[in-house]
């Protein structure tokens, strides 16, 4: 008997307004070996999303689900694979992310930096999402939600959080350095905590007074605008905010020696540079991507240890082109994130 389920899926990519999400009925999917069935609980709204849905990224699977950031609960299991332990039992409340799946095999992979493999797949590019009443996740790449998180304020954690602190990890940031944050939503107010809980000095340079606000709410020592110098200079900075014409204007802001972490998957083209003005002094570009899966266990572990907080928008499954509209337009308060079970 195969059941069915609703799910949003791109019909063809383009501008958000002209909705290129439909909601569709199709079969609930079968857990292949290795891998779980999971009912969908939430799922968080990511840029990444907005994305696939507009064509940013090229069409990795035509018809795509979107959604990276799923919590929910597992209700069946694929066949066991050989030698394989299980890591998850029917009930247990798991998230699945980006990272779908890598080759196990490349120079990358062997070398401890999965996120750089060659053949990886993600979550809602390459492979159906969370934007679904039910999705499959080989075990392998599905995480644990830690208790104290339930299922909307767990979703952010997912992609919101663990891109966050990679990004966090590639700006090298000092102990007890300054750290200057370009936008702030979803990712960049989780980051914000993240490293405030380690001792950081955070300057926050976003459009917005409501993301202003927050920021300061939440600790952060100045909120400003991103085309004006934070009140001091900074040691590290992550651009999160998908606007390269931004870049020029971090790496002016950073003190010699500093470093700027682009967080994004997709920029807008970056302006000319100055090399006195923006490069000189050792001051170091570079970009994030994606994530391994032990940044994934890290950041999962110390979010539930430092009490790390997502500021979430919640949003009925019907309203998911809403969701993505009010993202694009710079709408959201923290993290929005669907409800679907
Ligand atoms: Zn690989
Ligand atoms: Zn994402």
């Amino acid at each position: 008997m195969t059941r069915s389920m609703r799910a949003w899926r791109v019909r063809t990519p383009g501008p958000i307004r002209e909705r290129p999400l439909e909601l569709v009925e199709v079969p609930v999917p079968e857990p292949a070996p290795g891998e779980v069935l999971v009912r969908v609980l939430t799922c968080g709204v990511c840029r990444t999303d907005l994305h696939v849905a507009e064509g940013d990224l090229p069409v990795r699977r035509p018809h795509v689900t979107p959604g990276h950031e799923i919590v929910g609960e597992v209700v069946a299991r694929g066949a066991d694979l050989p030698g394989a332990v299980p890591r998850f039992a029917i009930g247990d409340r798991v998230g699945i992310a980006w990272l779908r799946s890598t080759c196990g095999t490349c120079r990358h992979c062997r070398a401890g930096a999965e996120n750089l493999c060659v053949a990886s797949q993600y979550t809602g590019w390459d492979a159906d999402g969370g934007y679904a009443e039910y999705a499959v996740v080989r075990e392998a790449y599905a995480y644990r939600i830690p208790d104290g998180f339930d299922a909307t304020a767990g979703a952010p954690l997912l992609c919101a959080g663990i891109i966050g602190y990679r990004a966090l990890r590639r700006a090298q940031v000092p102990p007890g350095g300054r750290l200057g944050l370009y936008g702030f939503g979803g990712s960049a107010h989780l980051t914000a905590q993240l490293a405030l809980a380690q001792g950081v000095e955070v300057h926050v340079l976003t459009r917005g007074e409501a993301a202003r606000a927050l920021a300061l709410r939440l600790g952060a020592a100045s909120a400003g605008d991103a085309r004006e110098l934070p009140p001091v200079a900074l040691d590290s900075a992550i651009l999160f905010a998908p606007a390269g014409d931004i870049v020029p204007y971090a790496l002016a802001a950073l003190a010699p020696g500093g470093t700027l972490a682009v967080a994004g998957i997709h920029l807008s083209d970056i302006p000319a540079l100055n090399y006195q003005q923006h490069l000189f002094h050792e001051r170091t570009v570079t970009s994030v991507e994606s994530n391994t899966r032990r940044d994934g266990e890290e950041f999962l572990t110390l979010a539930a240890r430092l009490g790390i907080r997502a500021h979430t928008t919640e949003y009925a499954f019907t309203d998911a082109p809403q969701a993505l509209e009010y993202l694009a337009a710079g709408d959201v308060e923290g993290a929005g994130v669907l409800r679907i079970g």
